[in-house]
């Protein structure tokens, strides 16, 4: 039998709630137990796809091309599990699944209700993804207090006598205020937060306090009593410099121990040391390099959520802290390229959508390629470089069907028809099926070829990763764009699909149709993030080979 933790969060939103579910996952799973995490979204949107990123942050994508809640790339970042369709569920898709059913007939005329209907079915999803783990770990989006939380709340409240009280843990995180003019950290929001959950009917068991101070024994013994339980259940979170510092800070508040006493669990200690390095490779990394993100949606960083890490990552990987600077397309298509790109140690174009912003990515790639600066192209990233070479190196007035529809040289466009090694058949597309159901979602296979940085990267020939794109390189253009020096380092099994590219005669110079940004992990940083980092590094070293003794003088204190 599973046992349930339900992670609520109280008082205000963006307190971290996800990053504390996936810090208790690798808590858990340093213990040796098998975890899973699920999202539950309150809102009524089917799935997270059609969100602005301005909105929502990131889309996160999974292996079965579940378009999902950014917190499930938290859950993978910090966890060994792989995501699927079933760890994320919205209102949207529970409504919708209950209203399938009812047109279907399957409640047999019965009047259709909220209870017990919706949390019926909101259970059934929760249950889905236990099979098989130890421990299953449910976060409900949103603030106690919500309208559309409710439905979810009732449900977890209910499983509680589902599966015994001795299975379900409810886990409260809530925001300790420090009053800068009273000079003292309060705990009545907290107060208040947890009176509303209990009004609920949900207990907390553990109170999970963000804090940027220690909370001293007397206050948290004053949360204890306000809030029914014992001292030891309440836990300091505190701010920490890197978010992989979490899962250390909470074992050393205890959460790992009282888990384990709460649900009768081995009180094997943690094997932490993964974490412990990693969080030393963050704080005192030998190596530095700054990486400029060239994109649209710069304004709100969240969008670009396991970009981020995954650089963080490769900054592992090569012990070098990865500063990044991130620059607006737009005023580089106003000021051009220099002014924002001279002194930085590699580029990166990622993911997009839409021409606003595409001439300035275009302008900084062709800077990248002729600069002989580092540059790495995601998903439009590639798309763009290949746009770029064809018109610079290859005389061609080229662009992509999504930007011109009627241009010249449609170097990258809708392809009609590809085989589809997901669905196993033939599939069929046309600019006017623009929107919807046309886009190439989740885990596609990759065949490398010898000789080249992509191959150098993964050591391995065959790859799979994770895709979001409606469009392709168009294959009648492989002809003159490899003659004029464009390696295709990357295709789908059939040799169709173009799904990696690189240039000659540049120190790192790689673009993916893929995301490779949702499979890395700090505990296994991707392949090519690992390569444009070294990359990054090598090229710094070689323009200043003096930084090498100056970083290592400073290092030592000289
Ligand atoms: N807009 C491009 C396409 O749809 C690229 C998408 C992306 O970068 N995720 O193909």
């Amino acid at each position: 039998m599973s046992k349930y933790i339900f992670v609520t969060g109280g008082v205000v939103s963006a307190l971290g709630k996800g990053i504390a579910a996936a810090a208790t996952g690798a808590l858990l799973e340093a213990k040796g137990l098998k975890v899973t995490l699920q999202k539950l979204d309150p809102y009524i949107n089917v799935d997270p796809g059609t969100l602005s990123p301005f909105q929502h942050g990131e889309v996160y994508v999974t292996d079965d091309g579940a378009e999902t809640d950014l917190d499930l790339g938290h859950y993978e970042r910090f966890t060994s599990i792989r995501t699927s369709q079933a760890n994320n569920f919205t209102t949207g898709k529970i409504y919708y699944n209950v209203i399938t059913k009812e047109r279907r007939g399957d409640y047999l005329g019965e009047t259709v209700q909220v209870i017990p209907h919706i949390t019926d079915e909101i259970k059934r999803a929760i249950k889905s993804v236990s099979d098989g783990y130890d421990v299953v770990i449910v976060e409900i989006g949103g603030t106690i207090g919500d309208i559309e939380s409710l439905p979810f709340l009732e449900a977890i409240r209910q499983i509680r006598y589902d599966v015994g009280r001795e299975n379900v843990l409810y886990i409260h995180l809530t925001l300790i205020p420090y009053i800068k003019t009273a000079g003292e950290i309060k705990t009545k929001p907290t107060q208040h937060s947890v009176k509303e959950i209990r009004g609920i009917g949900i207990q907390p068991d553990i109170i999970l306090c963000r804090t940027e101070w220690p909370l001293p024994p007397d206050v948290k013994k004053k949360i204890a009593i306000h809030c029914n339980l014992d001292v030891d259940a309440v836990i300091a979170a505190r701010d920490v410099d890197t978010i992989y510092e979490v899962p250390l800070m909470l074992h050393y508040e205890g959460l790992d121990h009282l888990i384990s006493k709460k649900f009768n669990l081995n009180p094997i200690e943690p094997d932490l040391s993964p974490w412990k390095d990693i969080v030393r490779k963050i704080k005192e990394p030998k190596n530095e390099v700054t990486i400029a993100i060239v994109g649209k949606y710069t304004g709100l960083k969240d969008s670009y959520k396991s970009l981020m890490e995954a650089l963080i990552h490769g900054g592992i990987a090569n012990d070098a802290r990865v500063n990044l600077q991130w620059i607006d397309s737009e005023e580089i298509e106003v000021h051009g390229p220099e002014r924002f790109l001279s002194e930085v140690d590699g580029i990166l174009v990622p993911g997009g959508f839409g021409y606003r912003g595409i001439e300035g990515k275009v302008k900084a790639i062709k800077f990248a390629r002729e600069k002989k600066i580092p540059y790495f192209g995601i998903c439009l990233g590639m798309q763009c470089a290949v746009i770029e070479f064809a018109r610079n190196v290859c005389g061609l007035s080229a662009n992509s069907t999504e930007f011109d529809l009627n241009t010249k040289d449609p170097v990258i466009y809708l392809m009609e028809r590809w085989y589809d090694y997901k669905k196993e058949g033939v599939e069929v597309r046309s600019e006017s099926s623009h929107k919807g159901g046309t886009m190439r979602l989740g885990a596609y296979p990759c065949v490398l070829k010898e000789g080249t940085n992509a191959l150098k990267a993964y050591g391995n020939k065959e790859l799979s990763e994770r895709h979001r794109h409606r469009y392709e390189f168009n294959n009648a253009y492989r002809g003159i764009l490899t003659r004029h020096g464009l390696k295709i380092s990357g295709l789908s099994p059939d040799g169709e699909l173009v799904e990696m590219i690189e240039i000659e005669d540049h120190p790192w110079f790689v673009g993916c149709q893929f995301h490779p940004e949702f499979k890395s992990r700090p505990t296994d940083p991707h392949p090519l993030f690992r390569a444009f980092i070294e990359a990054s590094v090598r090229e710094k070293r070689s323009l200043f080979p003096s930084l090498e003794i100056e970083d290592e003088e400073k290092r030592r204190g000289i």
